[in-house]
């Protein structure tokens, strides 16, 4: 945002905008005078409101600034002292500029509806019940803009007071559509108004039969906010930048304690050709070694840099000159760190920019592409090849991930692992669009802790989920080193919520753990068809787990949907008569094959009732656990609905559960990660 005056308008001036959006406001006066504030009055019409006009009071209620009920001359008379009187004892410093008179507003229910500017993601809209209370309810939510009308109808339904405004306990509905016209009226107050910065509404009073804003605080700056920018398709690198025929590693190295060694050791698996640049040596790791990049006789596509940052410019000419694509600069000390290495950093873009190559990093531990042995890492051995792009701000979470798909039992592998670094010239959206144009990945996943350029991303990852999933952990959740802010919606919502909302309008599902991310990333990797709703029909042979489903279920948001009474009649034809008649349907702890497999043959042939059913299997003696798997693979080959496995009882239930994963069948071994997942996976039945 650039750096120009803000200020507040009045509450009239925020009236009189809002009603050229047809925001609907109370009729007011302004009043300098307690006999003013009595001609006005009477002008309204009793009873009227009261309030103090002054730029530097913000919450005129915390001011003693407010005087509701007013129904006389003389109480008009005395409520102006009063409110003059209060708000200089409040705030000496206070430039009074009057006292608005206003007439005063039905009660309603109280909500509010807000704006603000994100500076990643522009323009926020904030909704929720509002009134003085609004802090401590904190019933809100918030969609980015521009939204359509499903986006806003979902926020109306999405708080909890949405109870209130569809009528509860015998109350009459309020007028749901006035508050969704209002909310539209209210973005495009927002998005026609260039210079708005922050606004509320608050509140706005809902009725039976429309509303009326009774405050309105906006925040205007002398130039049209900067917003952030589109994606730009252009900048998009082209993939033959990723295909090195050979590469260098500028600062390769004989000694294992230096960087440089494990970055040349990492590289010497590259099947195109690989050079050791260092100019003290003749052979690094049994590779004949040059003394510069320009003595290398041959062309070099791609460089890996380990020296100092303070060498780095002069190296990015001496690319140049050598018709490098790539530089992949490991080095730190740039922008991170001071002032000096910002300029170098600057100094090391422009000349890359000069010569057109493109750079990863700088302050990374690089970038790995298993599927073509090339990694310029120096991790300490390299992952294997697999369907998985995992993009991270964080280097040693990617050094972790790495080690945790190299250990036993895991079945990880990646088709791109890349740690971003200052993201000096390629960033995010340039590693997801390679992801999304390389046909080894199936799913992405994203370690964030800070995306600059918000919109844009949303604009790429909409595309890009569209054919395949990404899965985000966003750090920094807590509320601590969150700034206060002054006004109601900037203190309702905090960056996360933004991202969570930004995430949820491009299909991007978020998760909290690492474990959490890979589970998701390969389920939504191999589901049939993306989630559409997120009623689930649980058949299982363990009472206790039927019950703890339930509570995990209402958790996670998936719905145990009731079974129509059709279904239990059908079910009753071959159940034993005890069967508990409900979903979760229970088939005891004697269940046969056979019952298992006649309620699947129900499920499938009214498939339209449930999105995911969940075969919830333990231990016994009736059922072995590889018979229980097969009869899930049979039957995903009948439904595309998504069929889950859920095996409880540790390592005598691994036939089953490895048949299962054989088979792309979905399936945990713990419940409440089951219904976890299930509530990410279907994250985008809410789009
Ligand atoms: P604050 O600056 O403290 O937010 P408000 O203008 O919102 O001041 O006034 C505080 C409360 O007084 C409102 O939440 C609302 O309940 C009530 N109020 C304000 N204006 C009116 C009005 N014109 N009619 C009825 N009630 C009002
Ligand atoms: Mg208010």
């Amino acid at each position: 945002m650039s750096v120009n005056t803000t200020k507040m308008l009045s509450e009239a001036d925020g009236y009189d905008l809002l009603r050229q959006f047809n925001v609907p406001a109370p009729a007011f006066e302004i009043a300098q005078t307690p006999d003013d504030a009595a001609k006005a009055a009477t002008k309204i019409g009793y009873p009227v409101v009261m309030k103090i006009v002054s730029p530097q009071i913000i919450h005129k209620s915390d001011a003693g600034g407010v005087i509701v009920g007013i129904k006389t001359d003389a109480e008009a008379k005395d409520a102006f002292n009063k409110i003059v009187t209060s708000a200089k004892a409040y705030e000496a410093s206070a430039e009074i500029k009057g006292v608005i008179v206003e007439e005063m507003a039905k009660p309603g229910l109280e909500l509010i509806i807000g704006g603000k500017i994100d500076p990643a993601f522009g323009r926020v809209l904030t909704f929720g019940l509002g009134g003085t209370l609004v802090e401590f309810y904190k019933d809100v939510g918030i969609r980015l803009l521009p939204c359509d009308d499903d986006d806003i109808r979902s926020l109306i339904h999405q708080i909890k007071a949405y109870t209130l405004i569809r009528g509860y306990r015998g109350q009459a509905p309020l007028d749901e559509e006035f508050l969704f016209q209002t909310l539209k009226n209210a973005c495009a107050f927002f998005e026609k108004n260039d210079n708005v910065v922050e606004f509320d509404i608050n509140p706005l009073r809902l009725y039976e039969k429309g509303g009326c804003a009774v405050d309105a605080r906006v925040i205007v700056q002398d130039e049209p906010v900067d917003l952030p920018a589109h994606y730009d398709p252009a900048k998009i690198v082209p993939l033959d930048y990723y295909k090195p025929r050979s590469v260098a590693v500028i600062g390769a190295s004989d000694d294992p304690t230096k960087m440089g060694y494990a970055v040349f050791r990492n590289i010497l698996q590259f099947p195109g050709k690989v050079y050791p640049v260092n100019n003290k040596r003749d052979e690094i790791q049994g590779v004949k070694c040059y003394p510069t990049l320009s003595a290398i006789p041959g062309h070099v596509d791609m460089v890996a840099i380990t020296v100092p940052a303070q060498l780095v410019p002069g190296i990015m000419s001496e690319c140049g000159l050598k018709g490098v694509k790539m530089a992949v600069v490991i080095t730190a000390g740039f922008k991170e760190m001071d002032e000096d290495g910002r300029a170098l950093e600057n100094r090391m873009v422009e000349i890359a920019k000069n010569y057109g190559i493109r750079i990863v990093g700088p302050n990374c531990l690089g970038l790995i592409l298993p599927p073509f042995k090339l990694d310029t890492t120096y991790v300490s051995t390299s992952p294997l090849p697999g369907d998985i792009a995992f993009i991270s701000q964080s280097g040693a979470i990617v050094n972790a991930v790495v080690g945790i798909s190299l250990s036993e039992g895991s079945e990880m592998g990646y088709s791109e692992v890349v740690s971003v670094g200052n993201q000096c010239d390629l960033d995010f959206l340039d590693y997801m669009s390679y992801a999304a144009r390389d046909p080894h990945t199936k799913s992405i996943i994203l370690y964030v802790e800070e995306i600059k350029n918000g919109v844009a991303f949303m604009e790429m990852a909409k595309e890009i989920t569209q054919t395949k999933p990404i899965v985000a952990i966003k750090a920094g959740s807590s509320k601590r080193g969150q700034a206060a802010a002054a006004s109601h919606t900037g203190s309702l919502s905090g960056s996360f919520d933004v991202y969570m909302e930004a995430f949820r309008k491009c299909g991007v599902v978020p998760v909290k753990t690492l474990p959490g991310a890979f589970q998701v990333a390969k389920a939504l990797g191999d589901l049939k068809k993306p989630l559409t709703g997120r009623r689930a029909v649980v058949i299982t042979n363990a009472g206790g787990f039927a019950v703890l489903s339930n509570d995990y279920a209402e958790t996670w948001g998936i719905e145990i949907v009731d079974l129509p009474k059709h279904i239990i009649d059908e079910l009753n034809t071959f159940l034993p008569p005890f069967w508990n008649k409900n979903n979760p349907i229970d088939l005891l702890g004697d269940a046969t094959e056979a019952r298992f497999r006649g309620v699947f043959d129900v499920l499938c042939k009214n498939e339209d009732l449930w999105d995911m059913a969940i075969l919830v299997n333990f231990p016994n003696k009736v059922l072995a656990p590889d018979r229980v798997a097969q009869i899930l693979i049979d039957n995903a080959k009948r439904t595309d609905n998504l069929l889950v496995g859920t095996f409880v009882g540790g390592d005598c239930l691994k036939p089953g559960v490895d048949l299962l994963k054989k088979n792309n069948i979905l399936v945990f071994e713990e419940l409440e990660f089951t219904y976890r997942a299930l509530g990410h996976l279907s994250w985008t039945a809410d789009r």
